[in-house]
């Protein structure tokens, strides 16, 4: 794995729960990674192939080495059709990889298209424990999240340092060690607080800062706001935990674009892009 200069990350859409995405208070576009030459997309909920579009600079779907969904919720699977059918122009082209749970493709409610599969050089299962290797990067699913349906976290190990992803769960204490040595933690703060008489299978604010806390990345990411996060205003929530932590955390908004190459030495010289 070579360290690539221009590696980066961008946040198509920052959404999370039903009425932030249908009401597109925020995008819904899911992440795009580009890495050591491969470009993947993760979660490409409703709109994404519309946001690539619109992207300045434009990210081209035919680039894309493939497809991973952390879970077949529709905020994190909508696009996924459509996307394998950008990937591969129309199926013309058979390449590409697609990650995801057993159940995103299996009766009774598969999320992908029979159609569309065959147009992918290769489908994956996402499970507990499991490591991928491709050519830029190895990804590992350390852990099964608790959520009403099959869910990874996502564990990145690239040149430029360790990202993870602790995509939509409620909260464990075991994903501490399980996400322990990431360089960047994201993380899917869907509500502020619980209300006691709920059951939401979420993140809430205190959760994830607890996480940060103990897992101390160089960077922390705040995405995926349901309404009572985006009422309390992200940014605000950010620097206030940034400053009663001593480590860098950013919210994140539609299009935000980080680049990893500072990744491995110092959170402070990430720069916003
Ligand atoms: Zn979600
Ligand atoms: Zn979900």
């Amino acid at each position: 794995m070579e360290k690539h200069k221009g590696d980066y990350l961008k946040f198509l859409g920052t959404a999370g729960a039903r009425f932030v995405v249908t009401r597109q208070l925020r995008a819904s576009g899911g992440l795009w990674l580009s890495v050591g030459g491969e470009e993947i997309i993760i979660d490409p909920g409703p709109g994404t192939l519309v946001r690539c579009l619109s992207s300045r600079p434009k990210l081209n779907p035919l680039h894309l080495s493939g497809i991973i969904l952390t879970h077949r919720h529709i905020d994190h699977s909508n696009d996924v059709n459509i996307m394998i059918e950008a990937m591969t122009n129309g199926g013309r082209n058979k390449k590409g990889f697609l990650y995801a749970p057993r159940d995103a493709f299996e009766p009774p409610d598969p999320v992908v298209q029979f159609y569309a599969r065959v147009f992918l050089k290769e489908i994956g299962y996402l499970e507990e424990g499991k490591i991928i290797r491709c050519a830029g990067f190895k990804l590992e699913t350390p852990v099964r999240h608790r959520h009403p349906v099959e869910t990874y976290g996502l564990r990145f190990h690239l040149p430029c340092g360790n990202i993870s992803l602790i995509a939509d769960t409620a909260f464990f204490p075991e994903l501490i060690e399980h996400y322990s040595g990431s360089d960047l933690l994201i993380l899917n703060v869907v509500i502020f607080k619980d209300h006691v008489s709920d059951r939401i299978y979420h993140l809430n604010f205190n959760q994830a800062a607890e996480l940060i806390k103990n897992i101390k990345p160089k960077v922390a990411i705040l995405t995926h706001f349901g309404m009572s996060m985006l009422q309390q205003k992200p940014h605000l929530l950010a620097r206030s935990l940034e400053e009663k932590l001593g480590i860098r955390v950013i919210a994140a908004t539609d299009g935000f674009k980080l680049p990893l190459q500072n990744l491995s030495t110092s959170g402070s010289d990430i720069l916003v892009g």
